[in-house]
């Protein structure tokens, strides 16, 4: 069997801000500048080198990225105070929080306080809730990044496809699964306390893996021929690997995203493409 196509997320992603720029040159003329804030915590490396990428990202396109940072100790009321202004500034369409949150703050209570039309990573509980409904509005950039990538024209039809997603996260593996439900796939989650995972994944005709441990997936849990989707992104000896065994596996799926070079990348370029949805909607 030959080896898997690689997904590349970099042309992936390049394709999706070439749509996204043309749209903000629109806005732009209508005087209208497409703007997302993001609330970053200090101390959190991971999130603030996230809203760094975003921002050298979305400047290259014309849209206006405003990082907030708080203080490593703020309290729940401080970052609620932070979002409310937010959500009050008429020149600011889109916002998020970056997660995870210290553990100490109330998750739900901020993401309560963020307004739902420009809440781009899907994190109030009216986005969630439509998402449940089967329907979308915003929902987590990760999540919107697997589809992205699951939409290419190489990928073959979601449509009564047998998907396992691994890992059951509020912001990558539920919202996944609800939008390949969505998709009409039949799905399964596993997650850490699931019997014969690897069994139930060996089955699926696409998996996505997405519970942070460096090269959980093993050839023998992929179908041959499936379709592997890795969000893993785990920081091991100086560098980023994902879930998958990537070398092993390769052999085995039909296609595969890479990573670093996968889901990443694409991940940004949704984001943005929300933020010029929630300006476009703005007016
Ligand atoms: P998370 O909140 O830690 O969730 C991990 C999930 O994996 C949980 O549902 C957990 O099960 C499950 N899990 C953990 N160990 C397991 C095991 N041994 N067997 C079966 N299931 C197991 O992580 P996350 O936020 O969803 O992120 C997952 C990965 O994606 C991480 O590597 C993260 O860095 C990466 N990520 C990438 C992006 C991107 O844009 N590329 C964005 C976000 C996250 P339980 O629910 O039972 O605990």
């Amino acid at each position: 069997m030959s080896p898997a196509q690689v997904l590349d997320g970099r042309a992936i992603a390049k394709a999706v801000r070439e749509q996204v720029k043309a749209r903000v040159q629109t806005l732009r003329e209508r005087n209208i500048v497409p703007t997302c804030a993001i609330v970053v915590l200090e101390g959190d490396e991971p999130g603030r080198l996230y809203a760094e990428q975003i921002a050298k990202s979305g400047t290259a396109l014309g849209i206006n990225i405003d990082i907030r940072q708080l203080p490593a100790g703020a309290s729940t009321s401080d970052v609620v105070v932070a979002v409310a202004q937010i959500v009050d500034d008429p020149h600011v369409q889109a916002m998020m929080v970056q997660r995870p949150l210290p553990a100490d703050l109330d998750a739900e209570r901020i993401a309560e306080e963020i307004d739902p039309r420009k809440d781009v990573d899907g994190a109030h509980p009216y986005n969630q809730g439509l998402l449940v409904a089967g329907e979308t509005f915003f929902v987590p950039a990760t999540a919107a990044a697997v589809m992205e990538l699951l939409r290419q024209p190489q990928v073959p039809t979601l449509d009564g496809a047998r998907a396992v997603v691994l890992g059951r996260s509020a912001v990558v593996g539920r919202p996944v699964a609800l939008l390949l439900t969505a998709a009409n796939a039949t799905v399964t989650i596993c997650h850490s306390h699931t019997k014969d995972l690897a069994d139930i994944a060996a089955e699926a005709e696409i998996l996505v893996a997405a519970v942070g441990k460096p090269g959980f997936v093993t050839p023998d849990m992929v179908k041959p021929g499936a379709t592997v989707i890795d969000v893993g992104t785990n920081y091991l000896d100086g560098h980023f690997v994902g879930d998958v065994d990537f070398d092993a596996v390769l052999p085995v799926a039909g296609l595969i995203t890479p990573v670093p070079g996968g889901v990443g990348p694409v991940t940004t370029a949704v984001l943005l493409r929300s933020v010029v949805e929630a300006a476009e909607r703005s007016r």
